[in-house]
C-alpha cells in the first residue's frame, strides 16, 4: 500500500495547484485524475474558449481593417482550423502541467477514484484497482454542465460547453439557453463568426450577478451586432424538426418557436460528487456543495474540499487560491481563504470585469457611497485602438476607500487587477488617482475614474 501526506481527487485548477504548492512545501503528494490534468478549465472551459475568442476577435478586426487603412483583400476563415489551434493551445498547457508535476515528483494516478473513508482513495486504473493511503484527503472534483429538465433536452444537436467546443463545423443558427457568463462568451464567439444567435434568459436581465449598469450597457451593444436577446423568457421544450431543432419559449408576448441547427445549454453547473460517498463519509453538504470552513476543511477531520465542488465562486482562480490555502494549512502555516477581492472576467466583446461590491448591493445594504464613471470614449489609447465602447466604474465609501469596481471595455479583464489590489488592500481613490499611470494606456481610464471620486476626471467634462 502506497502512503502519501496529501492525496488529491481531481486535477483541475484547484487540485493541480494544490498539488504543486504541497510539493513545493516538501509534502509527498498523489493526485488522482480520471480524465486529463487541467480539469474543466484547461480542457473544456477557460482556455479553449479564450483560444476561440482570439480567433473570433481577429476575424472581427479584419472586418474593420479598412477603418485602419488596410485593404486586406479576400478574407476567409476555416472553423475546423480554429478548433485545431484551440486543441494545440489546450495540449500545450496540459503537457505543461504534466512537466511541472514530473519536476515536482508528484505522483499522478490515472483513473476514477472513490472515497468512502478518510485516509484512503481507491482508484480503478487501466491496470487494476489501486488503494492509496493518504494522511490528508483533498476533494477537488469540480462541476459539470447542468441541463434544465425540459422535453427534448437530450436531442441530437442540443449541446453543452463540454461538447460544443469539439464541433468542427459552425451552425447557421444557434439558440443559447442562459444569458450568464458562459452563454454570453459563446454568443460573442459565434456571432463574430457569422452565426445567427438567439439568447434566451429566464431572468429580467443578462449577467444577473454583476452591477446592473453593465448588462444595461451591454444589451444594446450585443443587439447591434445582430444577437437576439429574449429576457424574462422561459424555455418550454426543444423539438426535433426536419431542418434542425425548434426551441419553444414563452414570455409576456406569448409562445414563440425559434428554429436553429443547434442549441447550447448554458444553464449553470452542478457540483460533481463523482466517487465521493458523502453519506458514508459523513460529509456535510450546503445546498448540494461540500460545506467547508475558511481553511477549506470539511466536516470530516483531514478531509478538505476545494474548487467548484465547494460552491463558493465557480472560478478557476478561486479554486487555485483555495488549493494553495489547503497545501499551506497541511504544511502547518496560518492561512485562511478570503473572498474579499475576487475578480471576475467575462470575455464577451467588449470584455467585462468586476471586483467587490456592486451599486445595487451597496444600496440594498444602505451603505453611503460615492460613484465615478469614466468612459473609454475619452481615453486616448482606446480611441487609437478604435475600441471606445464602455466605462470604468468605481464605487467607494464616503472616505474614498474603494469598495468595488465594474469595467466594460477593451482589456477589462486585465484592467480590473489594479482595482482588485485596491479592494484587497483597502486603498483609497486618491492613492489610485495620484499613482502615475503610463500614457497613452488603457489604465489611465482607471486613474481618471479615481479622479472622479475626488473631484472630476481631467479628460472628461
Ligand atoms: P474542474 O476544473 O472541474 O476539475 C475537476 C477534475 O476532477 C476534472 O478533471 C475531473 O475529471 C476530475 N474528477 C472528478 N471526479 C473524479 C474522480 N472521482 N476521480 C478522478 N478524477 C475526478 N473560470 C475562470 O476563472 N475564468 C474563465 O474564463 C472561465 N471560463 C470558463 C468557460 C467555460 C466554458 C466553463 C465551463 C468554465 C469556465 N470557468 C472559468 C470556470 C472554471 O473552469 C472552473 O471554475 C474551474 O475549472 C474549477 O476548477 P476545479 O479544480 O474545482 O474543477
Amino acid at each position: 500500500m502506497e502512503h502519501y501526506q496529501v492525496g488529491i481527487l481531481g486535477g483541475g485548477p484547484g487540485g493541480y495547484v494544490c498539488a504543486l504548492r504541497a510539493a513545493q512545501l516538501g509534502l509527498s503528494v498523489v493526485l488522482v485524475e480520471g480524465d486529463r490534468l487541467g480539469g474543466t478549465c484547461l480542457n473544456r472551459g477557460c482556455i479553449p474558449t479564450k483560444a476561440l475568442v482570439k480567433s473570433a476577435d481577429l476575424w472581427r478586426e479584419l472586418q474593420h481593417a479598412e477603418e485602419f487603412g488596410i485593404q486586406a483583400g479576400e478574407n476567409s476563415f476555416d472553423f475546423a482550423k480554429m478548433i485545431e489551434r484551440k486543441d494545440r493551445v489546450v495540449n500545450t498547457l496540459v503537457s505543461g502541467v504534466e512537466q511541472l508535476f514530473k519536476a515536482a515528483k508528484i505522483q499522478v494516478i490515472k483513473g476514477w477514484g472513490e472515497i468512502t473513508e478518510a485516509g484512503r482513495i481507491n482508484v480503478e486504473t487501466e491496470s487494476g484497482k489501486v488503494s492509496l493511503e493518504v494522511e490528508n484527503l483533498v476533494i477537488a472534483t469540480g462541476s459539470t454542465p447542468f441541463r434544465i429538465p425540459i422535453p427534448g433536452v437530450n436531442l441530437d444537436g442540443v449541446m453543452t460547453s463540454d461538447n460544443i467546443l469539439d464541433e468542427k463545423t459552425l451552425p447557421e443558427k444557434l439558440v443559447i439557453i442562459g444569458g450568464g457568463v458562459i452563454g454570453l462568451e459563446f454568443a460573442s464567439i459565434f456571432q463574430a463568426l457569422g452565426v445567427k444567435i438567439t439568447v434566451v434568459e429566464m431572468l429580467p436581465s443578462l449577467l444577473a450577478n454583476i452591477d446592473e449598469e453593465i448588462p444595461k450597457r451591454l444589451n444594446p451593444v450585443l443587439k447591434k451586432t445582430g444577437i437576439d436577446i429574449l429576457t424574462k423568457t422561459m424555455v418550454k421544450e426543444i423539438k426535433s424538426v426536419e431542418n434542425g431543432l425548434v426551441t419553444v419559449v414563452e414570455n409576456a408576448k406569448g409562445i414563440q418557436e425559434i428554429q436553429s441547427d443547434r442549441v447550447l445549454m448554458a444553464t449553470g453547473r452542478r457540483f460533481n460528487l463523482r466517487g465521493v460517498n458523502t453519506e458514508q463519509l459523513g460529509l456535510e453538504l450546503e445546498r448540494g456543495a461540500i460545506a467547508v470552513d475558511s481553511q477549506m476543511r470539511t466536516s470530516v477531520p483531514n478531509i478538505y474540499a476545494i474548487g467548484d465542488v465547494t460552491g463558493k465562486m465557480m472560478l478557476a482562480h478561486v479554486a487555485s487560491a483555495q488549493g494553495m490555502v489547503v497545501a499551506e494549512h497541511i504544511a502547518g502555516h496560518q492561512v485562511e481563504m478570503s473572498y474579499r477581492a475576487v475578480p471576475s472576467a467575462i470575455f464577451t466583446h467588449p470584455e467585462i470585469a468586476a471586483v467587490g461590491a456592486t451599486e445595487q448591493e451597496l444600496k440594498a445594504a444602505d451603505v453611503k457611497y460615492k460613484v465615478s464613471k469614466f468612459p473609454f470614449s475619452a481615453n486616448g489609447k482606446a480611441i487609437a485602438l478604435g475600441e471606445t465602447i464602455g466605462i470604468v466604474k468605481i464605487l467607494t465609501n464616503e472616505e474614498g476607500i474603494v469598495l468595488g469596481s465594474s469595467i466594460m471595455g477593451p482589456q477589462a479583464s486585465s484592467l480590473i487587477q489594479e482595482l482588485v489590489l485596491a479592494v484587497e488592500k483597502g486603498l483609497n481613490a486618491e492613492e489610485l488617482a495620484k499613482t502615475i499611470h503610463a500614457h497613452p494606456t488603457l489604465p489611465e481610464a482607471v486613474m481618471e475614474a479615481a479622479h472622479g471620486i475626488l473631484e472630476k476626471p481631467l479628460h472628461f467634462a
